[in-house]
């Protein structure tokens, strides 16, 4: 049979076992025939695919439900521990590597300080292969995603630039065949984005996630896909000009929305101000309810995020804008005067147009949508 199944019936095949998995995940103990009401799918159709869960050992049955007149059905449990994925997140002074079941709980953490970024592919294998050996994950190793500080060819697996890492064109092709199993990569805001989109179960709204660390990046999900434009630098949204007679920025441009709004940004305008003795931003935005300076300060730098915003509502007018990145913790400080100066004076949205909210996973949003790829696309 399977010499006979064509790419069409895979595709459709590999669709229904990826929905009838997802079902199972999100609620834990599920009959066939709830999930064949709920996904419109065949008994016959349920229930060869389960078969072939049960046999990976993603799920068991599991005792009986209730009665609906005739036999008690079987439950079908999910096991989050049946399967193990690594996810690396690689930034430009260290590689931060996780050990997650099916359920993305992080079960063995451990970060990497002595990369050779000259030798990127060499770099990595080492790192991961020192974790592999010491997780010991064995046959119960799915995968490996990676999250990359800069523009990638997913396709292509080269990181075309990450300025940070001093980085112009890396192939890291040779990756993916280094491991025995799957390796996925992305962009950090790519993979931030998955993550948040996959924990919020957003389903078909359209979402952009802004990625606000020294820089500012952005990615895109559109019917429930990660848009990444023709040259691969959809949503690279830091450098987008607010100010055209603006201060210099990295790239050449005048400007740029970063310039304005990064953490970088914010750093400058508090030494401007010679507010030097706070440093770190758990000191800075503490100092937010204390020090009426530092308020000012921060209050003109939500408003420097929120320009950037009303561009975007503009470009791409999507259901959810999330603000992850370092500045994910100061949610209380930030994200009231970010949406004041979002909707004031705005003829085109009010608040309830649009869900303007802050990373969920906090700084764990990239490197558990490395490992979503994995577990999402086995
Ligand atoms: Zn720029």
């Amino acid at each position: 049979m399977a010499e006979k199944e064509g790419f069409y019936q895979r595709v459709v095949r590999n669709n229904n076992r990826k929905k009838i998995f997802r079902l199972i995940r999100k609620r834990r103990m599920i009959t066939k025939l709830e999930i064949s009401q709920i996904l419109g799918l065949s008994i016959t159709t349920v229930s060869s695919n389960i078969k072939e869960l049960i046999r990976k050992g993603f799920i068991k049955e599991s005792g009986y439900g209730e009665s609906t007149g005739g036999r008690k059905a079987q439950l079908l449990e999910y096991l989050p521990d049946s399967r193990y994925s690594i996810g690396l997140e690689l930034k430009e002074n260290h590689g931060r590597v996780i050990l997650a079941d099916l359920d993305c709980n992080i079960i063995k953490e451990k970060v990497y300080t002595d990369l050779d970024l000259s030798n990127l592919v060499k770099c990595t294998i080492r790192i991961l292969n020192s974790f592999i050996e010491e997780v010991n994950a064995g046959d119960k190793l799915l995968g490996i995603g990676i999250s990359l500080p800069g523009t990638v060819d997913v396709e292509k697996s080269i990181l075309e630039s990450a300025p940070n890492m001093g980085i112009k064109r890396a192939d890291l092709s040779k990756l993916r065949l280094a491991f025995g199993v799957p390796v996925f990569m992305d962009n950090e805001a790519n993979c931030s984005a998955y993550g948040e989109y996959e924990f919020m179960e957003l389903e078909d709204q359209p979402l952009f996630f802004i990625s606000v660390t020294e820089g500012i990046g952005g990615a895109i999900i559109v019917d429930k896909k990660l848009y990444n434009g023709k040259n691969h630098r959809a949503g690279e949204i830091g450098h987008i000009t607010i100010n055209f007679e603006g201060e210099n920025c990295s790239c050449g441009n005048k400007g740029c929305w970063e310039r304005y709004a990064s953490v970088r940004a914010l750093e400058r305008m508090i030494s401007r101000k010679g507010l030097t003795e706070f440093s770190g931003l758990d000191e800075i935005f503490s100092a937010y309810s204390k020090n009426d300076a530092m308020k000012k300060i921060i209050d003109e730098y939500a408003a420097n995020i929120s320009y950037g915003i009303r561009n975007l509502l503009m470009i791409f007018d999507p259901s959810i804008i999330i603000i992850g990145g370092e500045i994910c913790r100061y949610e209380n400080q930030l994200l009231p005067e970010i949406k004041r100066n979002v909707f004031q004076n705005n003829d085109f949205y009010v608040e309830t147009d649009v869900d303007i909210v802050f990373s969920v996973l906090k700084e764990n949003s990239g490197i558990i949508g490395a490992v979503l790829f994995v577990i999402d696309n086995i």
